[in-house]
């Protein structure tokens, strides 16, 4: 049986609960460390040890991973540290998901499973990226072109690194980062072999410099202060800037789909790949997207809906 509520409710021999911030079951699972899957609260979790150490620094708590012979943790390709989970052998979570290589991260790989739980977030064909090698082109072009300060916004665990990282390959001009942006590459810099060149913005003459700024911060009354003093040039990274209406919302000049997520195709070859006698979809389009699975491809599909029980029969 699974339930949706405060994180996914799996009943098997016991109650396994996964990505909830405040829910307890006798096992834990935690995908990755943004914030809106992470426990407030600390105690044994499943979970990467690189995912326990960010959860640690971001959120304060005495975080530890616990040992789960039935969860087989897979790197899901989201984020740094980020995983799926293979319960028991035969149901796969996939937590937030991306198969797509970036930057310096690789794609999700998927495998066999009886039951899969898979994100949906980008479940339309609306939502369908251009290929990565193109995407990150564009944005070293970008930058190579843009003369002045720019302010590049970005979430600031992922997607801040990942940024970083093509900037670096071609700006000369100075990079600075938001302390948020900055003690996140901290932990990944303790933890990984990557390292980053930003410093702290704060009290620095950012006049033609790049900027890495947390992407919910894009309309702070300090940072319009100094988009405004040194005529800023901004840009937004997401999935959501295939449409236009991300670029008004973020007020940005300049938006690329750059994305930690799967596109619609890239979440139909994945069920494709697991090729499950059952998959259940949430987050985003959770319904269009087990709709298309449905009629488009024969799979038995459905989304899981808040405080709804799915027993076996669908
Ligand atoms: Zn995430």
């Amino acid at each position: 049986m699974i339930r949706k509520k405060d994180g996914i409710h799996i009943y098997r021999d016991s109650h396994l609960v996964l990505d909830s911030r405040s829910s307890k079951g006798k096992t834990n699972f935690v995908s990755h460390a943004h914030s809106d899957h992470s426990p407030r609260k600390g105690g044994e979790v499943v979970c990467s040890n690189l995912t326990a150490e960010i959860l640690r620094k971001r959120f304060n708590t005495d975080i530890q991973p616990a040992d789960q012979p039935n969860i087989q943790l897979l790197e899901s390709g989201h984020i740094l540290g980020s995983s799926a989970a293979l319960i028991d052998g035969e149901v796969l979570y996939t937590g937030d998901v991306s198969t797509r290589n970036r930057a310096y991260l690789d794609g999700f790989k998927p495998v066999k499973a009886e039951e899969l739980v898979i994100e949906s977030t980008y479940g339309i064909p609306a939502y369908t990226f251009p290929e990565q090698i193109q995407i990150e082109k564009q944005i070293q072009d970008w930058i190579e072109d843009t003369s002045g300060t720019v302010f590049l916004f970005a979430y600031s665990l992922g997607k801040a690194q990942k940024i970083q990282y093509l900037v670096e390959e071609v700006a000369e001009r100075p990079i600075y980062a938001h302390s948020a942006v900055i003690e996140m590459n901290n932990v990944i810099e303790e933890h990984t072999d990557l390292s980053f060149r930003a410093e702290d913005m704060e009290n620095q003459d950012l006049e033609n410099s790049i900027v890495i700024v947390p992407s919910h911060l894009s309309r702070s009354d300090k940072i319009r202060r100094l988009v405004d003093r040194y005529s800023v040039k901004k840009a937004g990274f997401s999935g959501w800037a295939v449409k236009n209406s991300y670029n008004y919302r973020g007020g940005y000049d300049k938006t690329f789909p750059f994305s930690d997520h799967c596109d619609f195709n890239e979440l139909v070859e994945l069920v494709e790949s697991v090729d499950p006698e059952k998959v259940y979809t949430h987050h985003g389009f959770d319904e269009a997207f087990a709709s298309y699975l449905r009629k488009e491809k024969g799979f038995n599909a459905r989304a899981l809906k808040n405080n709804q029980t799915s027993l076996t029969e669908f």
